[in-house]
């Protein structure tokens, strides 16, 4: 026999449940976001690398660790995506869809790559869902942003008390410098109690060290400076107005002044949304935040901009954790069986019939006897049976059987789909 393989390590497949949910993060998302006004947007899988270190940063984990760069033939250096947020931009600038003021609302849904230690809701090949607001520069549109990413987790089925909103703002270029220095001093101060990736950061990046989850780091970072108390005026009046807009809407928030994101091209606003159980330290299902610099990093006029991404393993386990079938069908299913070898042409053509109606509708495709026919629409979940025997089709119709109820009876074909559709 030949060998057999798996899918690579940190890569899974989706399969089952987890396509049925993945299908539901994507229908929902279309769903909710178009509400908003978003158009679907898909980049290339792989960009030229320095779309990536130019946008996230050199600094970073996702740059400097984890991304999958590779040359091709042609002597290229091109890398999987880690994230899309680069590549929108990269894209919106090539279609010139953000010049003379033009704004774009964009999202997406696929996968994306990370060269990182598989473990629980962290994966090699992942799947984000995320949004772009491009162009739009008021504190309205981070508002809008952050309720629309709450809109969709509570159309996932999360309900508000499962969920805590984090904001906070990282400033701009003008406050955040000094700000950095700062941290890099208090790192420096309080070197010996760190670990050596926090020890690297004071002189790298020093802001990752609000990110690090080691308890001894977490503390020493309890006490660091906050941005809120540097903020220069811009930055300041800015974050005050989207507080007041979410205030305005309802919508409970924390303020989070160690909430940092991870990638360098954000400024002001910054946000995550936690679920509050199930899922221990690896709890953000989502977030993002504002990125006024990075069309000008990718070669771009100004365009200040806003978004956010979910990953779809972690609200998966989230919405598990919360009980939530994702992978349940509204749609009945129906099946088709033929009583006997004269009938399957019969039942296939039934089959069709009924989904030109648009209705779900399954027959047996291995020449099974009537019994385990019945057996595989257990199986499938099928709501009702159609029998179809001799006697029926002379008679012009089908037994039709309720798998509820157990009832049967005789229904002519006229009647068949406005029963089913009723
Ligand atoms: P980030 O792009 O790092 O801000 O991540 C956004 C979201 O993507 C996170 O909240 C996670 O849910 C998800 N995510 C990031 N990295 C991974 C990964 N390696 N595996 C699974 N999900 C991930």
């Amino acid at each position: 026999m030949a060998q057999s393989y798996t899918a690579p390590k940190g890569t899974h497949d989706l399969v089952g449940a987890s396509a049925a949910g993945w299908d539901f993060l994507q229908e929902t998302a279309r769903t909710i976001f178009s509400r908003y006004g978003y158009a679907s947007i898909y980049t290339p899988l792989f960009e030229n690398t320095e779309v990536f270190t130019r946008g996230i940063g050199e600094a970073t984990d996702v740059v400097g660790k984890e991304m999958y760069t590779f040359e091709d033939r042609g002597g290229r250096s091109l890398t999987l995506r880690p994230e899309n947020t680069a590549g929108v931009v990269r894209a919106a600038i090539q279609a010139n869809l953000c010049v003379d003021g033009a704004s774009a609302k964009l999202y997406y849904a696929g996968p994306q790559f990370r060269y990182e230690r598989p473990q629980k809701g962290r994966q090699r090949q992942f799947y984000q869902v995320g949004a772009e607001s491009l162009g739009n520069t008021s504190p309205l549109a981070d508002a809008e942003m952050i309720m629309m990413l709450w809109d969709y987790f509570l159309a996932l089925g999360l309900k508000p008390r499962q969920m805590t909103l984090l904001v906070n703002s990282m400033g701009d270029e003008t406050c955040r410098p000094a700000y950095r220095d700062k941290v890099a001093a208090y790192l420096r101060l309080h070197a010996d109690k760190l670990c050596e990736d926090c020890v690297r950061r004071a002189d790298t990046n020093p802001l990752r060290a609000f990110d690090c989850k080691k308890e001894s780091c977490r503390v020493v970072m309890d006490g660091a400076p906050a941005l809120k108390d540097s903020l220069c005026d811009d930055c300041r009046a800015h974050n005050d107005a989207v507080l007041s807009v979410l205030d305005a809407a309802g919508l409970k928030y924390q303020l989070d002044p160690k909430l940092v994101r991870g990638l360098d091209y954000y400024t002001r606003t910054v946000f995550e949304i936690q679920v509050n159980e199930g899922l221990g330290t690896q709890n953000a299902i989502g977030g993002g935040g504002r990125y006024d610099g990075l069309f000008q990093d990718l070669g771009g006029k100004p365009t200040p901009s806003i978004g956010f991404a979910v990953g779809a393993e972690r609200i998966m386990l989230a919405l598990d954790a919360a009980g939530i079938d994702y992978a349940a069908s509204t749609q009945k299913v129906i099946y088709v069986a033929a009583a006997a070898e004269a009938q399957r042409e019969a039942a296939l053509s039934m089959a069709m019939e009924l989904r030109g109606r648009g209705l779900i509708a399954l027959c047996d495709l291995q020449d099974r006897s009537l019994k385990s026919q019945f057996k595989q629409a257990d199986k499938a979940g099928a709501a009702f049976v159609l029998i179809m025997g001799e006697d029926e089709v002379a008679r012009g119709g089908v037994t039709i059987r309720n798998m509820e109820s157990k009832e049967e009876r005789f229904v002519t074909l006229g009647g068949i789909v406005k029963m089913l559709t009723n």
